[in-house]
């Protein structure tokens, strides 16, 4: 059985997931509406990777018995000056959320709970990844500046962008 505490701490952990994708779908319209297609489409498959995260959290409470509470989400930014800007915002809250994975998985250990933790060293992992995809679009926008023919070439390398579930974890359990 999850105690409270850590069922807490997982619940506001699901609503962190789903902010996260609130705030990268709110990229990807912004960047729709500006024409950029490419970074709206890399933003709009983040989005979708963030409600994975909610639900591997939500399949993980359900196995173990507990209760899944849906708190409101926070509003979101709904602007940003560049795709650089956004994609700084990015890594910015990508290590935010670093931080939270890392509290989660110290509450978790201090609890006794190994499943729970267990749980987390996927996240732990995912999180690595996060910060470094944010990191080197980052250095790619950097490189590229004004230049049209980057701007044109990395729009398209952000438009093949395609979702895959990002582990079965993340599929209705049972
Ligand atoms: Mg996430």
């Amino acid at each position: 059985m999850l105690s409270n505490k850590v069922q807490d701490a997982l619940n506001a952990q699901i609503n962190a997931e789903l902010w996260s994708g609130y705030l990268y779908l709110a990229m990807s319209m912004h960047f729709e509406a500006e024409g950029r297609s490419g970074v709206a489409n890399w933003f709009r498959i983040q989005f979708k990777e963030e409600q994975a995260h909610a639900e591997i959290f939500i399949n993980y409470i359900n196995q173990r018995g507990g209760r899944v509470v849906l708190e409101p989400i926070a509003a979101v930014p709904q602007t940003w000056d560049s795709p650089l800007a956004a994609f700084e915002d990015t890594l910015a809250h990508e290590q935010k959320v670093t931080a939270m994975i890392n509290n989660l998985y110290a509450i978790a250990e201090a609890d006794h709970d190994y499943a729970t933790r267990d749980r987390l060293t996927w996240f732990v992992s995912e999180q690595v990844e996060e910060e470094d995809n944010a990191r080197q679009l980052i250095d790619k926008f950097k490189l590229i500046g004004n230049d049209g023919m980057g701007i044109y070439m990395l729009d398209q390398e952000l438009a093949a962008r395609t979702y895959t579930t990002p582990s079965p974890l993340a599929t209705t359990a049972e």
